[in-house]
């Protein structure tokens, strides 16, 4: 059992975690005034942030520990995502990219997902913050890591004209897009079994990325395979968006690419159901139960799984919301206005001996949803969740 940790001490871990990823942040090169692309009809790729691992406490376990970082980085499904593009400044796009990114935002929209994406024009209202800043490459960080970015850091970035038509335009957002939605690189899903030329990719990469990619910014986009705990235990799929393209030589098994492999344009079917997965459509119709005070509700979730609730107050005043049993889930209450859900409060326990907790003043004749996504469930016994 690991040792019961302050809530101060937490706090302060935390803190320690969102210094190192903004001080990793500062380090990105802002080539604003570096030469012109030249590399005309190249295809760009992807370039995530690299990020220091979660570091776990010593009494989280392996299988624990995997549970959480493959699915601890998802929303819960529900959200209100709020997007905000950059239109002055460093960070300005142009009109028709901005539209691009609409687009790709309403591709993901059209599959069919419980999420919700609303463009704001206040940079504080964001949880997505997009910019267009040339040769600074592509990239997003992955879901909610977002949420622990400056407010008013940029979360994703489109490094080149997106308005071309090909693999570098709206595909290349939809791609980022889908990092935010906590999807990883397919081509480093550790059952693609892909051989790779190493040297070859190294060179390929460091001669064709503007900025020229170095061999750790390669790894951790390419040759480094992702954790098997981390992506969804999924088949690979060399047509899924989150695949790159790449030319002759780069790959050496399966032989079949070994001349380059492109994968079809736009959403892949499995893309589809991935995505669906974790973020099944929310019937408005569906009739959800409802959590009263005193009354616990069991969660009987399978990992990755989300319960909804509905919460309906009979007076105006603070109530406390818990989970109780050996569990670790990210809880979130929205307040239900006109159809849209609003985020009320949240807490995440992944991780942690504690449970998800909050204290919040709900008003009397509102709607509010409380959601709840298991990420591990250790125990014989169920977790529930209360109000009172
Ligand atoms: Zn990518």
């Amino acid at each position: 059992m690991a040792t019961r940790k302050t809530q101060s001490v937490r706090i302060s871990e935390l803190e320690d975690r969102i210094e190192e990823l903004e001080d990793h942040q500062g380090q990105t090169s802002y080539g604003h005034d570096q030469a012109h692309d030249e590399t005309g009809d190249a295809v760009h790729v992807c370039s995530l942030p690299i990020l220091p691992k979660r570091e776990f406490d010593a009494g989280v376990s392996p299988d624990r520990e995997h549970a959480i970082l493959s699915t601890g980085d998802k929303w819960v499904n529900g959200t209100n995502i709020h997007y905000f593009l950059y239109s002055d400044g460093l960070f300005s796009g142009a009109a028709d990219e901005r539209d691009v990114v609409r687009q790709a935002f309403q591709v993901w929209k059209d599959v069919g997902i419980g999420l919700t994406f609303t463009e704001v024009s206040d940079i504080q209202d964001a949880e997505l913050r997009i910019g267009f800043l040339r040769n600074n490459g592509s990239w997003s960080y992955i879901g909610t890591v977002a949420l622990r970015i400056g407010q008013t850091e940029r979360t994703m970035n489109f490094g080149w004209d997106i308005t071309q038509t090909g693999p570098n335009g709206l595909d290349t957002a939809i791609h980022e897009i889908g990092h935010a939605l906590g999807l990883k690189h397919e081509h480093q899903n550790p059952n693609a079994g892909i051989v790779w030329n190493r040297q070859a990719v190294y060179d390929h990469f460091a001669r064709t990325q503007n900025p020229p990619w170095d061999e750790e910014k390669t790894d951790n986009n390419i040759l480094n395979t992702l954790d098997s705990s981390t992506v969804d235990g999924s088949d690979w799929d060399p047509n899924s968006i989150m695949h790159y393209s790449f030319g002759a030589g780069l790959i050496v098994q399966p032989a079949q690419f070994r001349d380059g492999l492109n994968p079809a344009p736009g959403l892949s079917g499995k893309d589809n159901d991935v995505v669906q997965r974790f973020y099944p459509p929310l019937s408005g119709t569906t009739v959800l139960p409802q959590l009263k005070p005193f009354q616990s509700e069991r969660l009987a979730l399978m990992i990755g799984e989300q319960k909804n609730l509905v919460v309906i107050p009979e007076h105006s005043r603070d109530y406390t919301f818990s989970t109780f049993g050996r569990s670790d889930t990210v809880m979130v209450l929205f307040e239900d206005i006109d159809g849209d859900p609003v985020y009320v409060q949240g807490d995440d326990d992944s991780g942690f001996d504690r449970n998800a907790r909050f204290t919040v003043r709900l008003i009397k004749g509102r709607k509010y949803k409380l959601r709840i996504r298991l990420y591990y469930n250790w125990s014989e016994g169920d977790t529930v969740v209360m109000m009172w």
